[in-house]
C-alpha cells in the first residue's frame, strides 16, 4: 500500500533510530509520489488514526505534483531551496517550528556521477540554511546523498551544527548505488558569531 518502495528505507531507519514520534512537526523535502510522506503521517499520528496519541504535522514539498493524502500537507511546484518555499513552510508549521527535517531528494541524474554527485551535495547544502529557519533544537536532519568527493564537505558542515552525524545505508538501499543517508540528530542552533 505504499506508493514507492522508497518507503521501506524510512521504515528501516525509523525502526532503528526512532526518528518520528507521534505529535512530532516534519517536512518531507522531494516528497514525490508520497511514499515517506506515507510513512511520516503513520508514524507522527498526523491524520489522528490513534486518538489517544498527539497528532503531528507532516509538509510534503516536490517541484513535481504529488496526489493527496490525508495527514498530510502538500506544496507541489516548490522548490526546497527557494526562499520562498522557507517562508510558506514558517507560516505551515505549528510554531513555526518542524521536529525532523526528511530530505529523499534527487535532481534529475545527467548520468554523469561527479556532476551528479555534486549537484546532490548542494541541495543537501542548503537543508542546513532551511533548518537553520525551521528545525528546534535537538531536532533531526535525515537526507540522502550520493557519495562522493564532497560528502565530507556535507558531513563537516553537518557535525559544526549538529550534535551527532551517522553514514546509512540501508539494506532497502541498492548495494551497488551511491546512494547513502546522513541521519543527523541533536540540533544545535550555530552561535552568533561576534
Ligand atoms: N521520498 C519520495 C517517496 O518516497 O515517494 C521519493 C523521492 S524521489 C527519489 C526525489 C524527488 O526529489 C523527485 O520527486 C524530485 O522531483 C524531487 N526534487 C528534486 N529537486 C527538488 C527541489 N529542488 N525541490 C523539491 N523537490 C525536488
Amino acid at each position: 500500500h505504499f506508493r514507492c518502495r522508497s518507503a521501506f528505507k524510512l521504515l528501516e531507519i525509523d525502526d532503528k533510530f526512532r526518528i518520528l514520534k507521534p505529535g512530532y512537526s516534519v517536512v518531507d523535502c522531494g516528497a514525490a509520489p508520497g511514499a515517506w510522506s506515507q510513512v511520516a503521517v503513520q508514524r507522527v499520528n498526523s491524520a489522528g488514526t490513534d486518538p489517544d496519541l498527539p497528532r503531528g504535522t507532516v509538509i510534503g514539498i516536490d517541484l513535481l505534483n504529488i496526489p493527496p493524502l490525508d495527514g498530510a500537507h502538500f506544496l507541489p511546484s516548490h522548490d526546497v531551496t527557494d526562499l520562498a518555499t522557507h517562508a510558506k513552510l514558517l507560516e505551515l508549521l505549528p510554531h513555526s517550528r518542524a521536529h525532523v527535517v526528511l530530505s529523499d531528494m534527487a535532481p534529475n541524474a545527467s548520468g554523469f556521477r561527479d556532476m551528479d554527485h555534486e549537484k546532490l551535495i548542494l541541495m543537501c547544502l542548503s537543508l542546513i540554511d532551511l533548518a537553520g529557519k525551521i528545525l528546534q533544537p535537538g531536532g533531526s536532519l535525515l537526507c540522502k546523498y550520493w557519495d562522493g568527493i564532497l560528502a565530507h564537505e556535507l558531513q563537516d558542515k553537518l557535525s559544526a551544527v549538529f550534535g551527532s552525524v551517522r553514514t546509512l545505508k540501508p539494506n532497502a538501499s541498492r548495494k551497488d548505488s551511491a546512494e547513502r543517508y546522513f541521519l543527523a540528530g541533536m540540533y544545535r542552533k550555530q552561535e552568533k558569531r561576534l
